[in-house]
């Protein structure tokens, strides 16, 4: 998650979008009582790419972020540059601070302009990104990183958080677990699992909360406490989004050729249910509008209850009478063994030679043999009476 460009007590003054008849491509922050002077911080970690004089912003810094941290980079504008070109930042290190001289922003108050672009310097376009859907998440400078979620969630074999989400939600209020289909190959391992999401982060394009790849590996794209960006707004906040690297067109045959894949999904869904009381099944469209009962749904079901999006994946081959009865395993697993059958009881053979043994060490029904001697009472001695006797005898005669 990145770090405001700004500290706490900053408020956007203008955001990105149309304005004037023409559009801003960034954000500008600003707080009340002036601020000329402040400081301005990276909100990623990466390289210092211009710093200085630009056309427009008096004076700008970039910053370049690295593929591994997102990608893409920031522009701060209408500031004094405290960094030079090539120099490494890392994430909240104050970069510039807010130039005072309102002749170099256009003669207004004095207030940090923040673009976010796709890759590189882009003009201006669909490569800028809204910077606050970017930073949604976001910590102010000088707080401690977030901490990794206290609450369990589901595990998953990796895990590559992406900053685009929407924000903060309570995973107790999350009604549905939605499946879909990522609409690529089915891939395997960690590569792949890795690289489709963060084809999703670069191009900003959306996010999931786990993927699951062919091969049965998953990964954790959002913690269940963050709305991922998967199936636009209302399906997105009601929904944990499980995405398979498969095609919504892929048959039922398909689907079911890829059982580990469909086992590591309901492993994940199963412990959705344990946490927050989904129950293993298909909800109606109307239940699914009532928001109050907790289970299944795919992304076409979403479309279809609320409107927002055409989707119709996972596709009419998913089998989810099979998925579903996968879930209902992994949430009871293996029973405890069963009584023994007949199969389990001893077969004739070994019946006997278990009685043979008994016989030898205790004696037929169990009353010691006549030819060890017999005890006081009377009573023929047992295999381990008469080597107790044995054992006296000798000592007696040892004694003399
Ligand atoms: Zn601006
Ligand atoms: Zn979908």
């Amino acid at each position: 998650m990145p770090t405001m460009p700004v500290d706490n007590g900053f408020y956007v003054t203008s955001g990105f979008g149309p304005r004037w008849g023409t559009f801003h491509y960034g954000t500008d922050f600003g707080r009340g009582g002036g601020s000329g002077g402040h400081p301005v911080y990276a909100v990623k970690d990466g390289t210092v790419t211009a710093s200085g004089p630009a056309s427009g912003f008096g004076q700008w810094v970039n910053v370049d972020h690295p593929a591994s941290n997102g990608g893409g980079l920031t522009v701060y504008g209408h500031v004094i540059p405290e960094v030079r070109v090539g120099q490494s930042v890392t994430e909240g290190q104050r970069i510039a601070r807010i130039n005072p001289d309102s002749r170099t922003n256009g003669g207004v108050a004095p207030h940090l302009h923040l673009e976010w672009h796709r890759y590189v310097w882009s003009p201006p376009g669909p490569d800028r990104l809204d910077p606050m859907a970017m930073l949604a998440g976001a910590r102010w400078p000088g707080t401690p990183p977030k901490k990794e979620p206290r609450m369990a969630q589901p595990s998953t074999t990796y895990t590559q958080l992406t900053t685009v989400d929407r924000g903060w939600r309570d995973p107790n209020t999350v009604p549905l677990i939605a499946i879909h289909t990522y609409e690529c190959p089915r891939e395997s391992g960690e590569r792949a699992l890795r690289n489709r999401a963060q084809y999703q982060q670069t191009s900003g394009t959306g996010s999931y909360t786990v993927l699951v790849s062919a091969d049965g590996k998953s990964l954790r794209a959002n913690d269940d406490n963050y709305t991922p960006c998967a199936s636009l707004h209302t399906g997105d906040r009601l929904g944990f989004h499980l995405s398979f690297l498969a095609y919504a067109r892929d048959s039922r045959e398909t689907w079911l050729a890829y059982d580990t894949q469909l086992r590591e999904a309901a492993r994940i869904c199963a412990e959705w249910c344990r946490l927050y009381g989904h129950q293993p099944r298909h909800l109606s469209i109307a239940e699914m509008r009532a928001r109050k009962a907790k289970g299944f749904c795919t992304h076409a079901d979403i479309s279809d209850a609320f409107g927002e999006s055409d989707h119709r994946d996972p596709g009419k081959g998913f089998p989810m009478d099979v998925f579903l009865r996968y879930v209902t395993e992994a949430l009871n697993p293996a029973p405890s063994p069963a009584p023994p059958t007949k199969e389990d009881e001893l077969n004739t053979d070994q019946h006997r030679m278990l009685q043979e043994i008994w016989d030898q060490l205790r004696g037929p029904g169990g009353k010691g043999w006549p030819q060890l001697g017999k005890t006081e009472k009377g009573e023929n001695l047992t295999l381990v009476d008469a080597i107790a006797e044995i054992r006296a005898d000798l000592d007696k005669l040892m004694e003399k």
